[in-house]
């Protein structure tokens, strides 16, 4: 049984450089809340632009030697610390629970995801091959041979503060990257617990730098113009993935983007209902609702449409609210204030414009960014609810009559991350995943994220892929050599 207090007193509070912690040169600290009780948790140190560079003058220090270190050694620092991850599970699950707010169950399967990254990219590390080949006029061989990128700037959203950072450490450091990685400043304690863990596991100083920071621009910002950076890799919302694209013109970086998402989920009339109602609250629910790849627009053939709300909003109304430590909970609150306005606000204009409470639409009295279980009947298509991430715990309905309806429905909208189809029939379920502009696809299932897979989206949802034998592939670039026969 872990304590609280222990898990509080027991995380590094200040930033990670070159294998030291100390305090940001402005001095300045900022407070950690826990979203549910609104209560400050502890303070961390406020990264400046200087610690910025500091940090990557550690990495870029280290670049050289970490590339030539043999992938086998590579592979067991990642190995070592997945099993470290594995063996502190309750002692991290509560720390993100604490700053994030999801229940500890969910905490527990995010520590159980995230590590399976350091055990998957382990394994990948002694497996980054090239190729040799002959020309077509047999009179040269061509060599090809993969080599890491170079330094990188990680940046992480407060969603999921182990599993976001691990996907992309774990495949930087099997390739032999160097990172500077700066977490959301709701939740950076989780990552800087884990540079610890991984300074245990044997990671040598420099590799990886983390800086909490408030003032997220200013503090990359020397970064993205600094040559010695070679690559960015962010996961958050669209609107500031462009803006790092942009700056990552300056220096031609490689950029790998995993961005919003807006994820409809289909069911059709010969699903099997039960299924699907239970893929949806794994679909809708899954981190409050909080996801990026979280089930945001619901479209239901109209003859099933009626008993599916039924039966969702009987499940979603079960679900217990509370404080994400205590036992029984499986829904936490929302990550703040200004994300359960935003709930708030969409849920009122789907009311606005004709659409039905099936359960919930209410924000609890009390203390902590709660907000109940929802779904909503009969939306229209023009509601803010279908075209904006609600990223909470409300499932819009509206319906379809036709499979050509259903996907253009689906695809009616700017993100393409992932889509959710329920159906028995086989050709159907081939041709709607065909049709799907999306980058990945749950057939006759809630869920998708495995590390063992390539995670990622297609038009505004990002660039790139994480995890699988694509993930790597991102942190590092091929050279070819032309060799005169
Ligand atoms: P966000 O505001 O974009 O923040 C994400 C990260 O970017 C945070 O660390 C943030 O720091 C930092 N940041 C903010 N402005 C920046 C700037 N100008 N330059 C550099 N960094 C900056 O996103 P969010 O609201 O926290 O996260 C939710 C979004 O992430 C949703 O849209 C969700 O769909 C998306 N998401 C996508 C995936 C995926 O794999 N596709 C996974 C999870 C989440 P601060 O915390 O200091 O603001």
């Amino acid at each position: 049984m872990v304590d609280t207090a222990a898990v509080l007193e027991n995380v590094p509070t200040q930033l990670y450089v070159g294998g030291q912690w100390r305090d940001g040169s402005g001095g300045e600290r900022f407070p950690v809340d826990d979203p549910a009780t609104e209560e400050t948790l502890t303070e961390v140190a406020d990264a400046t632009g200087e610690d910025a560079t500091a940090a990557l003058d550690a990495a870029v220090g280290v670049q050289q030697e970490w590339a030539a270190t043999p992938p086998r050694e590579r592979g067991e620092i990642l190995r070592r610390s997945f099993e470290l991850l594995t063996a502190r599970a309750d002692e991290l699950a509560l720390l993100m629970t604490l700053e994030m707010g999801k229940a500890v169950k969910e905490s527990k399967a995010e520590v159980t995801y995230g590590a399976e990254f350091f055990r998957w990219f382990g394994e990948e590390a002694v497996r980054i091959d090239g190729r040799w080949s002959r020309s077509p006029s047999g009179s040269e061989r061509l060599l090809t041979m993969k080599q890491p990128v170079g330094p990188c700037l990680l940046i992480t959203p407060w969603n999921f503060p182990l599993a976001m950072g691990t996907r992309k450490i774990g495949p930087a450091v099997a390739a032999g990257c160097t990172m500077v990685l700066k977490p959301a400043h709701q939740t950076p304690l989780t990552m800087l617990r884990l540079a610890e863990l991984m300074a245990e596991a044997g990671l040598p100083p420099g590799v990886l730098n983390v800086l909490p920071a408030t003032s997220a621009g200013e503090t990359v910002a020397p970064l993205m113009s600094d040559p010695r950076l070679r690559k960015v890799s962010f996961t958050g919302s669209t609107p500031v993935g462009k803006k790092l694209v942009e700056q990552a013109s300056a220096n031609l970086l490689r950029v790998s983007m995993e961005l919003g998402g807006n994820a409809p989920f289909l069911v059709f009339a010969d699903a099997d209902l039960d299924a699907a109602v239970e893929g949806a609250i794994v679909a809708k629910m899954r981190n409050n609702g909080e996801s990026c790849v979280a089930a945001n627009r619901f479209h239901v053939a109209a003859e099933v449409a009626g008993e599916f709300g039924r039966r969702l909003a009987e499940r979603m109304a079960a679900l217990k609210v509370g404080h994400g430590a205590d036992e029984g909970t499986e829904v936490g609150p929302l990550i703040d204030a200004d994300q359960r306005g935003k709930v708030s606000e969409l849920v009122a204009d789907a009311l606005d414009r004709g659409a039905d409470v099936l359960t919930g639409a209410e924000v609890p009295k009390g203390r902590g960014f709660f907000y109940a279980p929802t779904v909503l009947g009969d939306v229209p298509l023009d509601a803010r609810i279908f075209s904006e991430e609600v990223f909470g715990p409300v499932a819009p309905i509206t319906t379809f009559d036709s499979v050509d309806e259903a996907l253009r429905q689906a695809n009616d909208t700017e993100y393409g991350l992932v889509a959710y189809v329920y159906t028995n029939d086989l050709r159907q379920a081939l041709h709607v995943v065909e049709g799907l502009d999306t980058g990945m696809v749950g057939l006759n299932r809630g869920i998708v994220s495995n590390a063992a897979a390539p995670f990622g989206g297609v038009k505004q949802s990002g660039v790139g892929r994480e995890g699988g034998a694509e993930g790597i592939e991102e942190y590092v670039s091929t050279k070819y050599v032309a060799i005169d026969m």
